[in-house]
Order: structure tokens, then C-alpha cells, then sequence
């Protein structure tokens, strides 16, 4: 039998990240690793990083500080403790990390990490191993199937990544280099993995993807399928209650995938739509390769195929040659779309990207003050979303125990957390809720009666505030 040994994985970043490093726990289980919540205690960390920021990249070389003082310390102790960097900033600067932080044994990109077994064995005997090509094989083949127990430890919402990579170039974005070309799954291997999740409890799944409605895998007749396509295979595998998937781009939105919505119950009415910027100028600038307009077209047929269809986003201030008039542009397009939630980010250059050849930079002083202005009107969208779900019926899938005792949290189609004073028994279930009041971004209510009606919550459209 093989030794135990402890496995503590810090993951960065995206979904993508998260759904990577419960994979590579699949992948090393069978060599003995069991998962723990103390970095010093572990025989290995991985820290599964992201690139897509400075300061996402940054934060890896903090922590690998302090791990070597833990490294140390283990070493004093008697342990060989090994430490692994994996996901983009493995992939980005490769051999460039262990100049950088000489304590790191294994570096392993997003695309290698089934190899982990083996490059822990190369790092054993060479005292290191780096791998960061672009292997033939197909990753997901060879990863394990993750054991019953693990699946219903790790709760009733599942991701499963259906694509990877991207084709788009972006001006500003880092994942084509890391991620690599774009490759979708075929069909039948998908339709297995969210089967064996619905086997063993899972009633939610988020079909997950750097470019998600780009997917074009393989279907059983050999053709490719569309995620709409995608989306209706999978209703039909029993016990499935919920479908969800991100991240989209806006020109990758074809009629199936409206469709799904409008046919599906199961496809959640609330859907992550980055655009980046309102100003036609700067999505030009960025190889967005759509309009403002065209956005907003889109929108709308969501919004036909399905009127109580809630949106969130992501947005960049302070591209390169960003003005003021090409910012109003972004504030008025949040105050026509409103919103349910969305990220924003500064602009944060990355080597190799073109636009971080760009001259005309936008000062930090001048992003922050954007950066502030924008989330305030994202924030009031935000707020009015959640206060409209009041005196409300919705429909929740409960997850597990909340903090305080006695009562379960969920999410509602709009991945807003509900609590309820409610028995363990309802977690796995999708139950109506009387929503009675709001705490931050929690809604608070009581359990309805199982057939009580549900109310369309539709989703604020603000005119004002830009
Ligand atoms: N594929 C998605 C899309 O097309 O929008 C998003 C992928 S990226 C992992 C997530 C978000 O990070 C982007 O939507 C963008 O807003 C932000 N982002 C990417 N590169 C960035 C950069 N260089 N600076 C600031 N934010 C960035
Ligand atoms: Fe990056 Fe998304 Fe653009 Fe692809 S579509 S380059 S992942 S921002």
C-alpha cells in the first residue's frame, strides 16, 4: 500500500484554476496524497497560479518566500517538504521561476499537470523537473476519473471544463500564450463526466472555458456541436437541475445558444458577458472585434429568447489611449445594459501582449478615479438587483450549512447566496423561498411551500447614472 502523504494546493485566479487543481488532487490521490488545509504540514504545495495580472503573477513570488522558510523548517524537522508551481505563470516564465525562487522543485503548465506523478519523480532524482510544452496527448484522457467520495465531498455544484485555450488575441490578454490554441472536448467524454457527477449528487453544472460558446467538440456522429447543442444534451442526463457557463464572448453568441435559453429550463437565465469597454475606439484598440452596438444587440436577444435573463461583466478602465469620452461611453453602456453584477479591473500590461507596446498610458491616478466611478454604478445596479428579489419567490439549489447554526445557504439563478432556517436534509434540492430581506449580497428568507409559484425577477434597466 502506498504511504500517505499530504497534499496542500493554492489555487489563483479563474474557474478554470479552481477546476484544474481538484483534478490534480484526482491525479495524485492514487500516489497516496490527501488534501490539507495547512500549507506546513504538507509534503507538497502546488500553487496553481494566474497571469492574467501583474499582481496575480506577483503574489506567486511572495508566497514562494514564505514557503521557503516552511521548507526549511520541515527540513530541520526531518521532512522532505516539495514544492510545485503550476497554471500561467508556470507556463509564461518557466525556468524563469526557479532563478527567480531557487526552492521550487517541480514547474508544470496547465496543459502538464497529469504528468504531475512523474515529474515528482524527475524532481526526486534530478532535484528538478520543469515541463511546459504543449503535450500531444489529450490532457483529459489521462486524467483520472475522480473517486465517488471525492465528488460528493466537493459539494452539489460542479465545474467541468469543456474547452480550452483561445483564438482571439486580444490586445491586452495573456491566456492565448498560456492556454494555447483553442480545443474543445468531444461530446460523449463531457456527457460522461457530468453523468458520473449526477451519479453521485451533483445537481449543478458550469460548463466552464476561457472562450465557453466557442465550443465546437466533437458530437457522436462525428460533426461538431455547438454549445446551445451541448447544453441540451446534458438537460437530459438525470438529476442534472441546473446548467451554467462562462466565459463567453460576445461574438461567439449564435441562435443555439439563445435557443438553449429560451427551451431549457435547466440553462440558468443569467449569463457572464464581458465586453471590456462601451467606447467603439478602445474595442477596436483591443481586438474585441465587435461594437458597442453590436453588444447591445446581442443582449437584446437574450433578453427576447427570455425577458427575466440577468447579465454580469467584465470591464478594463484605463487601456491604453483611453480618454474621457471613450470612459462616458463605458459608463453608459452599464447604465442602458444594468447589470446584476460585474468585475472591473485596472489595466495591467503583460509582456508579449501588443497592447503592452502601447505609448499613450493612461496614468494610475486617472485609473483609480475611473476604477472607482464605474464600480460605484456597477455597485448601485448591483444593490437594486438584489433589493428587487424582495417580497419575492425564487427558487434556490441548497448547497450546505451555513455559519450560523441552523440555517442552509443556496444560490438562486442569479448565484445570489439564500439562507434559510432549514434541516440538512434540503441540501441537494432546488426549493421555492419567500425572500424576506437582504444583508449585503445575502438574501434572507423562509422555505415556501413546494409548489408555490416562483416570481420572474427581471433585472433593473437603468437609464440614468452615467
Ligand atoms: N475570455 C474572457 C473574455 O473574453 O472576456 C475573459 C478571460 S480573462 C481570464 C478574465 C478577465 O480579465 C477579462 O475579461 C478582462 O476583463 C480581465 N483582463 C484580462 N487581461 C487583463 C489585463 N491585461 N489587464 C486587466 N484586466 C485584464
Ligand atoms: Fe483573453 Fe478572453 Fe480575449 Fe481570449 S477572448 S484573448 S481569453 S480576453
Amino acid at each position: 500500500m502506498t504511504n500517505q502523504r499530504k497534499l496542500h494546493i493554492k489555487s489563483y485566479g479563474c474557474q478554470m484554476n479552481v477546476y484544474d487543481a481538484q483534478r490534480m488532487v484526482d491525479t495524485l490521490a492514487p500516489e497516496g496524497f490527501v488534501e490539507t488545509a495547512n500549507a506546513e504540514d504538507a509534503d507538497l504545495v502546488i500553487l496553481n497560479t494566474c497571469h492574467i495580472r501583474e499582481k496575480a503573477a506577483e503574489k506567486v513570488y511572495s508566497e514562494l518566500g514564505r514557503l521557503r522558510l516552511a521548507k526549511d523548517e520541515a527540513a530541520r524537522a526531518g521532512r522532505d517538504m516539495r514544492i510545485a508551481v503550476a497554471g500561467c505563470v508556470a507556463q509564461a516564465e518557466g525556468g524563469e521561476i526557479v532563478r527567480r525562487a531557487p526552492v521550487v522543485d517541480v514547474v508544470v503548465g496547465p496543459q502538464s499537470y497529469h504528468h504531475l506523478p512523474q515529474l515528482l519523480e524527475k524532481a526526486r532524482r534530478e532535484g528538478r523537473a520543469i515541463e511546459t510544452e504543449f503535450p500531444v496527448e489529450d490532457k483529459f484522457s489521462a486524467l483520472p476519473a475522480p473517486k465517488p467520495a471525492a465528488i460528493r465531498a466537493r459539494g452539489v455544484s460542479s465545474f467541468v471544463t469543456v474547452q480550452e485555450g483561445c483564438d482571439k488575441f486580444c490586445t491586452f490578454c495573456v491566456v492565448p500564450y498560456t492556454r494555447g490554441m483553442e480545443v474543445s472536448r468531444p461530446v460523449a467524454r463531457i456527457v460522461d463526466d457530468v453523468q458520473r457527477l449526477a451519479d453521485n449528487g451533483v445537481r449543478e453544472i458550469t460548463l466552464i472555458g476561457q472562450n465557453v460558446n466557442a465550443f465546437h467538440g466533437e458530437d457522436e456522429n462525428g460533426k461538431p456541436s455547438s454549445l446551445g447543442r451541448l447544453l441540451h444534451r446534458l438537460a437530459a442526463v438525470p438529476g442534472i437541475a441546473r446548467l451554467r457557463y462562462s466565459t463567453s464572448h460576445p461574438c461567439d453568441v449564435d441562435d443555439a445558444l439563445i435557443e438553449a435559453h429560451r427551451d431549457i429550463p435547466a440553462v440558468m437565465p443569467f449569463v457572464h458577458l464581458p465586453v471590456q469597454s462601451g467606447s467603439d475606439r478602445i474595442l477596436a484598440a483591443m481586438n474585441r472585434r465587435h461594437s458597442a452596438a453590436d453588444y447591445l444587440r446581442t443582449v437584446e436577444r437574450f433578453r427576447k429568447a427570455r425577458e427575466e435573463i440577468a447579465f454580469s461583466s467584465d470591464f478594463i478602465v484605463g487601456f491604453p489611449g483611453e480618454t474621457e469620452d471613450d470612459f462616458s461611453a463605458t459608463l453608459a453602456l452599464v447604465a442602458q445594459i444594468g447589470y446584476a453584477g460585474a468585475y472591473s479591473f485596472k489595466y495591467s500590461p503583460r509582456p508579449g501582449t501588443p497592447a503592452a507596446e502601447m505609448r499613450e498610458t493612461v496614468t494610475t491616478a486617472t485609473m483609480d478615479e475611473r476604477l472607482a466611478r464605474l464600480q460605484e454604478l456597477i455597485d448601485g445596479q448591483q444593490a437594486a438587483f438584489n433589493a428587487a428579489a424582495i417580497g419575492t419567490t425564487v427558487a434556490v439549489l441548497f448547497e450546505r450549512a451555513a455559519r450560523n447554526p441552523g440555517q442552509i445557504v443556496g444560490r438562486t439563478a442569479y448565484l445570489q447566496p439564500a439562507h434559510v432556517m432549514a434541516s440538512a436534509d434540503i441540501i441537494g434540492q432546488v426549493l421555492p423561498v419567500a425572500v424576506e430581506s437582504l444583508e449585503r449580497y445575502s438574501l434572507l428568507g423562509t422555505l415556501a411551500a413546494p409548489s408555490a409559484p416562483l416570481s420572474r425577477a427581471v433585472p433593473p434597466v437603468m437609464t440614468t447614472g452615467a
